[in-house]
């Protein structure tokens, strides 16, 4: 379909506008949302008929672009076998093909897989598995988190105790949230090491309240949606060794980062960091659909089943999504084969080039570049709607949020559209009054 009739359009859209709410929006907002009817490759078809080339991978997640045919197979194949089966006292293929993979490509230690149906649910199993550990070795305790500010840890009642209490975007609830224990945000830019100082707040968090702290969560080297944030490697390390020091479980929230984006398959592997458990999520199925994961070890698994109940208690109904699982083993398989570090690694030779210069607008506060991710903070929040405008009417699509405009487009973006993102991003930019 090339296009839809402006009437339908308009139906669509005016429905849309009374009943639908979409991620952080009023129900009747000011900012429009554009009809999509379908993508391709790195471009998204408006209905009205216009393209635009996609700088955000849905967020983080098509690494493959849209409408793949290898994925589209995968999925249809699945779908004649079985769209979905319950996992309870079941198993199949996809899940274990996917499960055998994912153990394969992890940190060697993360044997043991739990199966959610998003990021949200990934973490808040994680955070379970933590306190059920400490349970079980008669520490009950030890049932609350350690994480650094600044981070994102998605929007369910668990995961948004250990998000960023102001830039998490969940202040309003605080009060009705477990209370976590929340350690400064590494100072330590990525690519410096990091001193002691750097490592104080955390340690004293650690030495005070370890004896209540079940584990330390947090994204490693990219912090997202708290604020587009890439620490030293270093501080992972540290982080690392103060966690086996005060006996507490360290929890990596990949779910952004996983499958390449940071410049390596996991950003753990920046600082040779094995997690206690691990969360995946977003690019895990290229994008195509809902699934995340959490990896452990087997000495957390085989504590917990030595515990009280003797079970793990958690267990999503449309767990192991089949069609989920077999478009994931083939997004990771497909990744296997492309050569995506030389193009992550181009990628961000591209961003480099073509957004540093904007540190000399008055406007912008920093410009940083990571792998596949490109990010210019700027000294104010942007007007959403006036700048969504600009950038679909020169024909991208790139989503700001706050004093945030960054681009982390699919790892098969050609350099004309890669290059075409970053002009259009650096002259709207340019264009915001001071
Ligand atoms: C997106 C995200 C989540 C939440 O994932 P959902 O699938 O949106 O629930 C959690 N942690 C991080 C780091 C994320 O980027």
């Amino acid at each position: 379909m090339k296009k839809l009739p402006a009437q339908k359009v308009e139906e669509l859209l005016n429905y849309d506008y009374h009943h639908i709410w979409h991620p952080y929006s009023a129900m009747h907002g000011e900012v429009p949302v554009y009809p999509v009817i379908s993508a391709q490759g790195v471009r998204i078809r408006l209905a009205d008929g216009r393209q635009l080339i996609d700088g955000m991978a849905s967020w983080w997640c098509a690494v493959h672009g849209y409408n793949h045919p290898v994925l589209n197979r995968a999925i249809r194949d699945q779908l004649e076998e079985m769209a979905h089966v319950m996992f309870g006292g079941l198993t199949h293929p996809p899940a274990v093909q996917l499960a055998e993979k994912l153990v394969e490509i992890s940190p060697s230690a993360l044997t043991s897989v739990f199966f959610a149906d998003s990021g949200s649910v990934a973490v808040e199993v994680a955070m379970k598995m933590a306190m059920q550990y400490w349970h079980a070795r008669d520490l009950p305790a030890k049932n609350h988190f350690a994480t650094i500010y600044s981070g994102y840890h998605g929007d369910t009642i668990g995961a948004m105790s250990v998000c960023d209490p102001v830039t998490g975007m969940h202040g309003l609830f605080a009060e009705s949230l477990a209370k976590q224990y929340f350690a400064e945000s590494p100072n330590c830019r990525f690519g410096s090491p990091c001193t002691q100082m750097d490592m104080e707040s955390l340690t004293n968090l650690l030495e005070n309240h370890h004896q209540q702290i079940a584990a330390l969560i947090l994204e490693p080297i990219v912090q997202g949606a708290g604020g587009m944030r890439f620490y030293s490697a270093d501080y992972l390390a540290r982080a690392r060794k103060l966690c086996d020091r005060y006996q507490v479980l360290l929890i990596a929230d990949e779910i952004a980062t996983g499958f390449g984006r940071s410049g390596k398959m996991f950003a753990c592997e920046h600082a040779a960091v094995t997690p206690d458990i691990m969360c995946i999520g977003k690019a895990l199925t290229g994008g195509y659909m809902s699934l995340a994961a959490t990896l452990t070890t087997s000495e957390v698994s085989q504590t917990i089943d030595q515990g009280d109940p003797g079970v793990f208690m958690h267990g999503p109904t449309f767990m192991a999504n089949p069609l989920a699982c077999a478009v994931s083993l083939a997004s990771i398989l497909l990744l296997d084969d492309s050569n995506w570090q030389d193009r992550v690694n181009h990628i961000e030779q591209v961003l480099d080039a073509q957004l540093s210069h904007c540190i000399d607008f008055s406007q912008v506060n920093d410009v940083r570049v990571l792998g596949a991710i490109g990010v210019i903070e700027l000294h104010q929040a942007v007007d959403m709607k006036s700048i969504t405008e600009q950038f679909v009417d020169a024909g991208v699509w790139v989503r700001p949020f706050g004093k945030l405009v960054y681009l982390m487009p699919p790892f098969i973006i050609n350099d004309s559209d890669l290059t075409k993102l970053c002009q259009v991003v650096s002259e709207v930019v340019g264009n915001i009054p001071d």
